[in-house]
């Protein structure tokens, strides 16, 4: 961290301040005395610092962060990948590719069932599905909520695929009890009190990225669920809000290199949530592989026309078995 202290400022304000620095933080401080200004370099951990309360001091003229303000996501403080086993021989991050596909939303016992038996044969290694519905609007349907988790169990029992579904409170963790990756959706990526929340877990979280936010508050909101002693944290990229508006979202694909440089945690692709279109799954989920995604997760619907949300981008279980293929064809060239 570089601190500017204002021309004015005396010999003895910047001892102050400086020694006031070491006492409370982990930080050594350097001094440099231009013919101007001073400039203090700030070494050490400087992400419990807020950076606003600096800023606010009379003393200070201006401060910049030169390291990241997240720690326990930092590769530079972990450089081997977090691998998340889920058990049963399946692992996030190891280097393999795992599919999670299934409906937007859990609609009935013969609809996840019918869903999860077929994108098994296809290839997928979890299974997804929304019981607790985020919808933009309040007269859309809003889930099955705990009979969804119910049918989830369900199909889970007849398949053996984990299953991953979104939780919107943390009043609800204990009903999430059984399932095996808690998802936070896109619109509550900052949703602070939910990741607090999550944190004191032992389970995945899969984290999706807000619809507008940047890599950096991404990573914080990874940051804060870790902070609170769960390192298992997922990323999601599921595209973000852009001008461009043919598509739902603008999938990120460089947010994949990016966060992969910048964090040790797994990183997937949503590509049905980032494009909308049934027909621009496959392109993108190829386009997210080849980029180093460690996951996806797809939509699949059993009869897409009369899904209750998200129809026009879940694929019929024929697509994603050609997609599947397609998909876990390019992996296996990109390994060897
Ligand atoms: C979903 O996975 O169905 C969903 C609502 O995703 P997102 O939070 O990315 O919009
Ligand atoms: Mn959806």
């Amino acid at each position: 961290m570089i601190i500017v202290l204002k021309p004015e400022v005396t010999k003895e304000q910047q001892i102050q301040f400086s020694e006031m620095l070491k006492e409370n933080y982990d930080v050594k401080v350097n001094v440099w005395n231009g013919v101007h200004s001073t400039v203090l370099g700030l070494l050490g951990d400087t992400t419990q610092i807020d950076i606003e309360y600096i800023d606010a001091q009379d003393i200070v003229e201006s401060v910049k962060r030169v390291q990241e303000p997240y720690k326990k996501a930092n590769r530079k403080f972990h450089p081997e990948n977090t691998v998340i086993d889920l058990g049963n021989g399946l692992k996030i991050g190891d280097g393999s590719l795992q599919i999670m596909a299934g409906p937007c939303s859990v609609e009935s016992e013969e609809q996840i069932v019918e869903i999860a038996k077929s994108v098994k044969k296809s290839g997928a290694t979890l299974l997804r599905g929304g019981a607790f519905k985020p919808r933009t609007s309040p007269y859309a349907f809003q889930g099955l909520k705990s009979q969804g988790l119910d049918l989830l169990k369900i199909a889970r029992k007849e398949t053996g695929l984990p299953i991953v579904t979104e939780i919107m409170r943390s009043s609800h963790i204990d009903m999430f009890e059984s399932v095996d990756i808690i998802q936070v959706g896109a619109r509550n990526m900052q949703n602070f009190e939910l990741l607090k929340e999550l944190g004191k877990i032992d389970k995945p979280i899969l984290l999706k990225r807000g619809l507008s936010a940047t890599i950096e508050e991404w990573l914080m909101s990874a940051e804060y669920i870790m902070a609170g002693g769960n390192s298992k944290v997922i990323l999601c990229e599921r595209g973000i809000r852009t001008y461009e508006n043919f598509t739902r979202n603008t999938l990120d694909i460089s947010a994949i290199p990016i966060v992969k440089k910048l964090s040790h945690l797994p990183v997937i692709v949503d590509p049905s949530h980032a494009s909308g279109k049934s027909w621009l799954v496959e392109p993108l989920a190829m386009a997210a592989v080849a980029a180093g995604a460690d996951g996806l997760i797809i939509e699949v619907h059993n009869d897409p026309p009369h899904a209750l949300s998200d129809g026009a981008q879940s694929l019929t279980p024929e697509q994603f078995d050609r997609t599947a293929k397609k998909i876990l064809n390019l992996k296996q060239s990109l390994n060897s």
